[in-house]
């Protein structure tokens, strides 16, 4: 009976055939453990031999039964497995596992930066009133430097709101007034966001692109206080090897204005192509623009209660969208926004 017991529960749990084959001969082989028990009854005395020989059968019997049965559940499971093409021996597949996109790599990379040198991030609204986003930044109603933002407007028809007074963003540099209005000085923050123009799209335009504003406002800060900044700012970000250029310009909140510029990431500001091409990334430059920026104009620190007698400050807005673009060297802003995964799987 031990035999049968424990023959049976090894043949229950055996994986596969080559085990069960492993038992049948440990308990039916010649010199298996049933075998030896059936040879040793010659020497039992007559009368018992029939008696323990019926038993010895009976469990020669189940374990033969038992063995056969298992067979043939494994070589069901088997062709079962094969009917739906299931290969239990094939490796599993490893799932598809998502990353930041490459805009947000790069805009926490920003805030990073700027965090290291005392800077603070601030969030604000893209709904947002005419007042903080042209009439605080010294950009009256008449001004023509309006035009340059062609400004999407809210209907408010059905409103108490003055028609023309609500609008989308034009730029990050809404914030300005609404946090110099609330804080003391020294105060150096950044606000990341996105900003809305009626604009058609093409590879360098969009009607909606991000830009990183900043602004630092203490006694005794210098245009040369900007240039360090950026300097700095745009080394960690795109390398030691970039250089910048700025160059004059004219924007309403800002005196004197800058127009900041980048070598081209693809030529190194050569503008030429190691095999003697025009480089068409830069469109033969050599540069590529990267930012506005400028020294507060006093009337925009009047306009937020600041001493502009007192106090001065920059203001910057990183074009973020074309910053990537750069970095990645896309000749289309639109990959930006494409949601084909053959694209973002490469960054
Ligand atoms: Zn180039």
């Amino acid at each position: 009976m031990q035999i049968k017991n424990s023959a049976v529960s090894m043949i229950i749990e055996a994986a596969d055939q080559k085990e069960l084959e492993e038992i049948k001969l440990q308990f039916l082989g010649r010199s298996g453990r049933l075998t030896l028990t059936m040879k040793e009854m010659a020497k039992l005395p007559i009368e018992k031999r029939p008696e323990v020989g019926y038993l010895a059968n009976e469990v020669k019997k189940t374990i033969e039964e038992t063995l056969e049965n298992k067979i043939s559940s494994i070589k069901n499971q088997i062709s079962k497995a094969r009917k739906e093409k299931i290969d239990i021996t094939a490796p599993g597949i490893k799932p598809n596992i998502g990353h930041l996109h490459p805009m947000t790599q790069v805009l926490y990379e920003v805030v990073d930066v700027f965090k290291g040198i005392g800077f603070q991030a601030a969030d604000g609204p893209e709904i947002e009133t005419d007042h903080y986003n042209f009439e605080v930044l010294n950009i009256p109603k008449d001004h023509p430097a309006r035009d340059t933002q062609q400004t999407l407007y809210l209907d408010t028809r059905n409103s108490k709101v003055t028609p023309g007074e609500v609008i989308l963003r034009t730029q990050t540099s809404n914030m300005q007034g609404r946090v110099m209005e609330r804080v003391k000085t020294p105060v150096r923050v950044i606000v990341p966001g996105k900003n809305f123009r009626y604009e058609s799209v093409d590879a360098s335009h969009g009607f909606e692109f991000w830009q990183v504003e900043g602004f630092m406002v203490d006694e005794n800060v210098r245009l040369t206080d900007l240039f360090g900044t950026i300097d700095y700012v745009l080394k960690k970000i795109m390398g030691n090897d970039v250089k910048l250029k700025f160059a004059t310009t004219n924007f309403p909140f800002v005196e004197p204005g800058v127009d900041t510029y980048i070598s081209c990431t693809v030529c190194g500001g050569r503008a030429r192509l190691p095999d003697g091409q025009g480089c068409s990334f830069c469109k033969q430059s050599g540069w590529s623009e990267i930012m506005p920026a400028g020294m507060i104009h006093p009337n925009v620190l009047k306009a937020v209660g600041y001493d502009s007698q007192k106090v001065s400050g920059f203001a910057f807005a990183i074009g973020l969208s074309r910053l990537v673009t750069l970095r990645y060297q896309m000749d289309d802003l639109r990959l930006l926004t494409n949601p084909d995964l053959r694209i973002l799987e490469q960054f």
